[in-house]
């Protein structure tokens, strides 16, 4: 092989130059799984989050007519005996703010903003936010994530596939 040959090799690029690494889904994507203006709820909790990285925001919402009934973000809590946490997640800050006796047909939708205000790549509830959730009988969760080729997709699932739990009994 000459060293014209070795010159000419196309330049390794890990990541295809028209598709930055930071970018955010099409709000036409968005659009398609809830109301616009609740995912900019959504975003508007993760700019509040006091978190240099995972700033995640979260809001429930009332799909009967897509208003927001509770929102949090993650944030560092202030030094309290009441609070042993060093960090309280935004899905958990969000339900503390429900009201009593909500209704079980509540959705939640959750979104984590890089430093430069892209989204995450994920943004799925982690474990405990998850079972949480369910045993405040949230129905369902909302996130985005990346693929691997880049694309996005909305993902729109029942807080029970979450936890990898059973589904809750059917009430007969
Ligand atoms: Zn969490």
């Amino acid at each position: 092989m000459t060293l014209a040959t070795l010159e000419r090799k196309p330049e390794f690029r890990p990541w295809p130059k028209s598709e930055p690494r930071g970018s955010v889904p099409p709000r036409e994507l968005l659009e398609e799984a809830a109301p616009i203006a609740l995912w900019d709820a959504a975003i508007k909790q993760a700019t509040r989050s006091t978190h240099s990285r995972h700033r995640t925001g979260a809001i429930i919402y009332d799909p009967v007519d897509s208003t927001v009934v509770g929102r949090g973000c993650s944030h560092n809590p202030d030094k309290s005996p009441w609070i042993e946490t060093r960090s309280v997640h935004a899905e958990r800050h969000a339900l503390w703010s429900l009201p009593p006796d909500f209704p079980w047909t509540y959705g939640c939708i959750v979104v984590t903003l890089t430093r430069t205000n892209n989204f995450a790549q994920v943004s799925k509830p982690c474990a405990s936010c998850a079972s949480l959730l369910r045993s405040y009988d949230i129905d369902h969760c909302i996130y985005a994530e990346r693929a691997n080729d880049a694309s996005w997709t909305v993902q729109r699932l029942p807080v029970h596939l979450l936890t990898n739990c059973k589904p809750p009994r059917t009430i007969l």
